[in-house]
């Protein structure tokens, strides 16, 4: 056991310290990254799904090197939050969304964007006065945006959020629970939150239809979403025959690959600009 112990340690040493490097480049980057204008947003199209009329754009924010590498959200956001740079890139986030989308108003395309919150943005800011700021400096209308939040922190931090959450429903924007059904068991703190939107998370979606759970778990979200009021979005639909299943459901909305992957402003503009939305 003992010789096993020490080869884990040598198997792993080099694997740690080139971790550690690499979070010590990512933070000093990073911080970089903000003042050198490196940060981009993506925007994903989401549509209704009776004749994939385009309404919203999901904002998915990506980090261009000056070595022209693109590093995804997934490999920065969790270290944004450590390194407490998640505050400033956050509200850089909340002011080019909603510049973009009065840009977008302005052309004649009016879409409603949705930007992803990080929990700590809503407990530890001042989530409300960031989001007031970035829609009097772009003149957007409040109704034009959306915030998401996730499951899992509605559900960790319902009473401390809760007073920000009403704080920013007061503004007249909307609020949507992200990665949904991916958290725990009850679901009472629906009743309780301002959300008017559930984004059904794109793991139960891979495998409609044809995975009995996953089928069985789609059809009791939209149930309750029915029930509730609550208007729903289908994450990561790639292909034909999910959209048909979430039809024959009654889901209304969807997002995903199927439709469209996240394109650049530009990108999304040339393709639903100049003909409209439909
Ligand atoms: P999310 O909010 O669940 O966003 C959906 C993710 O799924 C995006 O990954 C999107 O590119 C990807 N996706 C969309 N359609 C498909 C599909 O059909 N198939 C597959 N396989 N994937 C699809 P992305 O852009 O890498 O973002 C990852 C996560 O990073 C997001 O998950 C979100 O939680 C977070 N994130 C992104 N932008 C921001 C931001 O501005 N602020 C914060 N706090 N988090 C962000
Ligand atoms: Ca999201
Ligand atoms: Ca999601
Ligand atoms: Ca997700």
């Amino acid at each position: 056991a003992k010789a096993l112990k020490r080869n884990t340690w040598m198997f792993f040493a080099p694997e740690l310290a080139a971790a550690s490097r690499e979070r010590f480049t990512m933070d000093t980057g990073l911080r970089r990254a903000l003042d050198r204008q490196e940060l981009v947003l993506h925007y994903q199209p989401q549509a209704r799904v009776d004749g994939s009329r385009v309404f919203g754009a999901e904002a998915l924010v990506r980090w261009t090197t000056p070595e022209g590498e693109v590093i995804g959200p997934g490999r920065f956001i969790a270290l944004a939050e450590e390194a407490g740079l998640i505050h400033t890139i956050g509200r850089w986030v909340l002011g080019e969304a909603c510049r973009q989308a009065r840009e977008w108003e302005l052309a004649g395309l009016p879409l409603r964007v949705a930007v992803n919150l990080s929990g700590l943005q809503v407990v530890q800011g001042d989530i409300v006065g960031d989001v007031r700021e970035a829609l009097e400096q772009s003149g957007l209308s409040p109704s034009r945006l959306e915030l998401e939040i996730t499951e899992g922190f509605v559900i960790g931090h319902a009473d401390e959020g809760l007073e920000r959450l009403n704080g920013l429903r007061r503004l007249g924007i909307e609020l949507a629970v992200d990665d949904f059904g991916t958290g725990y068991s009850s679901l009472s703190y629906l009743k309780r939150l301002p959300v008017q939107c559930l984004k059904i998370d794109r793991s139960f979606i891979t495998d409609v239809p044809g995975d009995p759970d996953d089928e069985t778990i789609v059809a009791a979200i939209l149930s309750i979403a029915d029930r509730l009021g609550l208007d729903v979005i289908a994450e990561g639909v790639e292909n034909a025959t999910q959209l048909d299943f979430l039809r024959s459901l009654g889901c209304p909305a969807y997002q995903g690959d199927y439709l469209s992957p996240p394109l650049t402003a530009a990108e999304f503009t040339e393709r639903w600009g100049a003909g409209g939305l439909a």
